[in-house]
Formats: C-alpha cells, sequence, structure tokens
C-alpha cells in the first residue's frame, strides 16, 4: 500500500505518492492559484492526485490514505483550516470537500508540524519518542513529537516555537509581538544583520560581497565570508548562532527531546553551524553536565519532509 502526501504551500501546491518506508515515488505540483477558495483548492488537489497516480501508474485501490499539511491555524480533528493568511482560506472544511471527490481516508495538519513528523519518521530510530524538529526559513517552523505523535495543542494552534520571546521589547516580529525567537534565527534575521554589519563595515569583505551581488544579501554569504578570514562576518555568525542557542535552549528545558533537527538552508553549512551551536548550548541547559541533553541533529529530509510527512498522517 501507498500513502498520498500533499504539501500546501501559498505559491504551489506539491504531492507526492510515499511507500511504507517514506521514499517518495513520484511527486508533482502546480501553482496555488491567487485568491483561490477550499472548493476550489479541494478541486486542483484532486487534479493534482490524479496526475501523479496516472504517471506513477498507481490505482487508487492502492492508496491507503492522504494527508496533507497546510500553513497557518489547522483544526486537525474536525478536517478544518481555521486560518491560513497567505492562502486566504478561513474555517475552510478541506477535508470534507477532498472526500466529495475520492473515497479515502483524508488528514491535514500544519504545514511545519507535517515535515516535523516526516523527519520523525526519517530518524528510523524506534528507540526516540520525544522528537522536536525546526525549519530556519523566512520564519521559524516548528513541530513537536512527544511519545511518538504530534503535539500541536489546543485546535492545533500550539507549538508554534517561533514565537517565543528570547528579547523582550527587540525587533518586530509578524505576528505582531516584539523579541520572538524568529525575529532573531530565522533566515530573514541573518540576512538583516549581514546587511547592516556590512553598512557600517564598507571595507569588510562581506560588504564587497554584497555590492558584487547588486546589493543584496543572502544567507550563504556570511559564511563564505566568515570562511576566508572576514572579521565582520564572524560576529555576524557569533551572534546568531548565540540567538539560535536561546530558543534551542528554551526547547531544551522545556520539552528535553532525545533529538532536535534543525532543517532550513543553514542547515548546509553542517559541522560550521553544529559545532559553535553546541558550545553556545553549554550552560544554557537545566541540569547542566548533569543531566543528558538533547542531541542537536541536522534535518535529513529538507524540502521533502512536508510530503513525506502529510502522507504520514495516517499511518
Ligand atoms: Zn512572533
Amino acid at each position: 500500500m501507498y500513502y498520498i502526501g500533499v504539501d500546501i504551500g501559498g505559491t504551489g501546491i506539491k504531492a507526492g505518492i510515499v511507500d511504507e518506508k517514506g521514499n517518495i515515488i513520484l511527486k508533482s505540483s502546480v501553482p496555488t492559484e491567487k485568491g483561490i477558495d477550499y472548493k476550489g483548492l479541494a478541486k486542483s488537489i484532486y487534479n493534482l492526485l490524479q496526475t501523479v497516480l496516472a504517471d506513477a501508474r498507481i490505482a487508487a485501490d492502492d492508496i491507503k490514505s492522504i494527508g496533507m499539511g497546510c500553513p497557518g491555524t489547522i483544526d486537525a480533528k474536525n478536517g478544518m483550516v481555521v486560518y491560513a493568511n497567505n492562502i486566504n482560506l478561513t474555517n475552510a472544511p478541506l477535508c470534507e470537500e477532498l472526500k466529495k471527490y475520492i473515497d479515502k481516508p483524508i488528514y491535514i495538519d500544519n504545514d511545519a508540524n507535517c515535515a516535523a513528523l516526516g523527519e520523525f519518521f526519517a530518524l528510523g530510530d524506534d528507540t526516540v519518542s520525544d522528537f522536536v524538529a525546526i525549519t530556519l526559513g523566512t520564519g521559524i517552523g516548528g513541530g513537536v513529537v512527544i511519545n511518538k505523535k504530534l503535539y500541536s495543542g489546543f485546535k492545533g494552534a500550539g507549538a508554534e516555537l517561533g514565537h517565543m520571546v528570547i528579547e523582550k521589547g527587540g525587533e518586530g516580529c509578524s505576528c505582531g509581538r516584539k523579541g520572538c525567537w524568529e525575529a532573531y534565527a530565522s533566515a530573514t534575521a541573518l540576512i538583516r544583520e549581514t546587511k547592516k554589519a556590512a553598512d557600517k563595515n564598507p571595507a569588510s569583505y562581506i560588504a564587497k560581497l554584497i555590492e558584487e551581488n547588486g546589493g543584496n544579501a543572502n544567507g550563504k554569504m556570511v559564511w563564505d565570508a566568515k570562511e576566508a578570514g572576514d572579521e565582520t562576518a564572524q560576529k555576524v555568525i557569533d551572534q546568531y548562532v548565540e540567538n539560535l542557542s536561546e530558543g534551542l535552549a528554551n526547547i531544551i528545558n522545556s520539552f528535553r527531546p532525545e533529538i532536535i533537527a534543525i532543517g532550513g538552508g543553514v542547515c548546509r553549512q553542517g559541522d560550521n553551524l553544529l559545532n559553535p551551536l553546541k558550545d553556545a548550548l553549554k550552560g544554557k541547559i537545566y541540569g547542566g553536565d548533569l543531566t543528558e541533553s538533547s542531541r542537536i541533529e541536522i534535518a535529513k529530509l529538507g524540502n521533502d519532509a512536508g510530503i513525506i510527512g502529510a502522507a504520514f498522517l495516517g499511518k
């Protein structure tokens, strides 16, 4: 038997057929129509499912269930998108609508939760029962697995790990609060601080890299500049790692998962990120050396985590 995972995003909808072991057999995507309502969205998801099934030559009878990951607040129990600002859905009974087209068990959850579930299965380790995954992107997405099950709180609105405050009265956040972790440790925050530092130090190598790129910074440049020995870049990274460690320490002290997996573009830095991060965490963990802390790892699946996790909502 196979599962289908659907990853609904503001710009595109991705769907993949996933086998029992979590391998994607085939995937495809379509753009998300601007201003589409939930009925139109269900129709376009159904059309996409038809395409992937036909392309993979798999019969609908061989599909056990369908799972969808969607940004925003999701009422998983009732199959509803309560609120998703970037696709304009409010109190939308998406599962019920899709069921009109295809008679299978259909599940839905928040996209970051699905990604966390995907990464949890990708561990392939039955001994792990508590797990947290975070994705450092435009914001910080997070998902919490407790006792091998997703934990998303009342009406699915919990586990918003990016919105814990680490600097009271600090940088403004998209959620309306000030000083959220996301405003300090997302890729967006790293790029903002890189630009700020380059403006202040126009003779630095990082300033030169940005200038050569038409004045635009990205999340990788600061690491390249650091590698080349640039002190300004080193300072930006030191501060970024410190900010990242503050939120991670809060997660460890709240949940003490066995493993925290970190995903997002910055993770391509591998040990260049992990090693200073582990140092920065020292002294911030409750119980210190007397307790065994969470293992910090780089996420395994990256972009496919959403599809695989959504597919396994029904597993
Ligand atoms: Zn926030």
